[in-house]
């Protein structure tokens, strides 16, 4: 009974100094600390959740401060979500392992605040008339990668303007008067999308139906296979317009006559007859009277067609087209470059008309828009 004890004793001294030799060996062995690897993003928007992943070489420890908070947990591979606050701040990251040996390390995560979106546009216009809307955003935002606008649902073609877009949205004349949506949606580089919606007020083109009296020679030019020879032709110059704008200066009027008949008159051609909608400006001037061009731009297509008759259409960018009706002569030639001003033909009565005079349109995506809201500007 005794003898076991003491041997008991004298065994228990052993596995003590094993036990104190293996942990001085530890010791000796891990003074070295942790190793760490760090995924974070080094910018997120504002608001958002930012996922940070951080794997240690060994279990450890960590100490993650952000933003004034801090979380610890002991693992060895940690994902967690911060939300991003406004500005650079460092994220703080601290890993102890079972020695006590211990890594700092720090990321820096700069919260950008979201793009604030700024539209320019008329909120009230009549139909017809082209809407030109300028979209802006804070320079120390979130960049943005893409910009969509919309009237009504229908997407428009947007211009990048460098730090900003474009738009012009060519307002049908047979829309009915009422309110309307403008959406102009911004997609930033964190892929999140940013909509403004604005209310836009359309009011209507007041006038009179008229009924325009034909000589029966002109009349039965009035034919729909006149008609779609004419469409498929303008039709095939307004998709060869360039995105690119190709005019600095503002719009002019292409010639000096009497106003004889305004965009979205109401019209028949016979007493009874089908109500049109006037789609240009007619402008009359004594035959033979020099047509200048609107504006620089590139000529689309010079040709006699059964409706217009000798027609030029003026190729601006951006979708915009000018179109000379009724010319007696043509002075240019389709891929020809034209500045403001320049002669283009000459006024007369060709195709589908009563008398000299201009028929003028201004075109936005092949839509009509009314032609005086362009006068003097650079951008409707
Ligand atoms: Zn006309």
């Amino acid at each position: 009974m005794r003898r076991y004890r003491r041997a008991g004793f004298i065994l228990l001294g052993v596995l003590t100094a094993a036990l104190a030799g293996l942990a001085a060996s530890e010791a000796r062995r891990d003074t070295t600390p942790p190793k760490l690897y760090i995924e974070a993003p080094q910018r997120a928007e504002a608001g958002t959740p930012a996922q940070l992943t951080v794997t240690a070489d060994e279990p450890v420890t960590y100490r993650i401060g952000y933003d004034g908070t801090e979380r610890t947990k002991v693992t060895q591979d940690w994902t967690l979500t911060l939300t991003t606050v406004a500005g650079s701040n460092p994220v703080t990251i601290e890993a102890t392992d079972g020695s006590g040996n211990r890594t700092e390390e720090q990321a820096v995560l700069q919260g950008v605040p979201a793009p604030d979106v700024q539209v320019t546009a008329r909120r009230e216009l009549r139909a017809g008339d082209p809407l030109g809307v300028h979209v802006a955003w804070r320079p120390d935002g979130a960049g943005v990668t893409g910009v969509s606008v919309a009237f009504d649902g229908k997407p428009a073609h947007v211009l990048d303007t460098g730090g900003g877009a474009e738009a012009i949205v060519p307002v049908a004349l047979s829309t009915a008067p009422g309110t309307y949506p403008l959406t102009v949606t911004v997609t930033d580089e964190f892929g999140f999308t940013h909509g403004t919606t604005t209310d836009i007020q359309v009011t209507p083109l007041v006038g009179s139906v008229e009924t325009i009296h034909l000589d029966p020679q002109v009349a039965a030019t009035d034919t729909p296979e006149a008609w779609a020879i004419e469409q498929k032709a303008l039709g095939a110059a307004f998709a060869e317009s360039v995105a690119t704008p190709q005019w600095q200066q503002p719009f002019e009027i292409p010639i000096a006559g009497v106003t004889s008949a305004g965009f979205g008159s109401a019209r028949r051609y016979q007493p009874g007859g089908p109500v049109s909608y006037h789609t240009g400006l007619d402008l009359a001037v004594p035959e033979g009277t020099p047509i200048h061009a609107a504006n620089d731009g590139t000529v689309l297509l010079a040709r006699e067609l059964p409706i217009s008759g000798n027609v030029v259409a003026i190729d601006h960018g951006d979708h915009v087209v000018s179109l000379y009706f009724h010319q007696s002569k043509i002075l240019v030639q389709a891929g020809q470059k034209v500045t403001r001003g320049e002669v283009i033909g000459l006024a007369g009565t060709t195709g589908l008309s009563t008398g000299p005079h201009l028929h003028w349109e201004m075109r936005v995506d092949g839509v009509p828009t009314n032609p005086l809201a362009w006068v003097g500007h650079v951008f409707p």
